[in-house]
């Protein structure tokens, strides 16, 4: 299964490798982050990711 680069920051997947690869690094194009840590993980995971943030959003606003 194809595995997804996801920001650690913003959780966008909008990763490259910085400067074509040479030194290791990831770039996010979203917010700018560099850094050799990026989140790896297939699309469903993401999705699971992204949902479940948003239900915690939704169990914050009934506090
Ligand atoms: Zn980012």
């Amino acid at each position: 299964m194809r595995r997804i680069l996801v920001c650690p920051v913003c959780n966008s997947t909008e990763i490259e490798l910085d400067a074509g690869g040479y030194t290791g690094k990831y770039y996010c194009k979203k917010c700018g982050y560099v850094g050799s840590y990026v989140l790896e993980m297939t699309e469903g995971e993401y999705r699971e990711m992204i949902e479940g943030e948003e239900g915690e959003r939704h169990r914050d606003s009934h506090k």
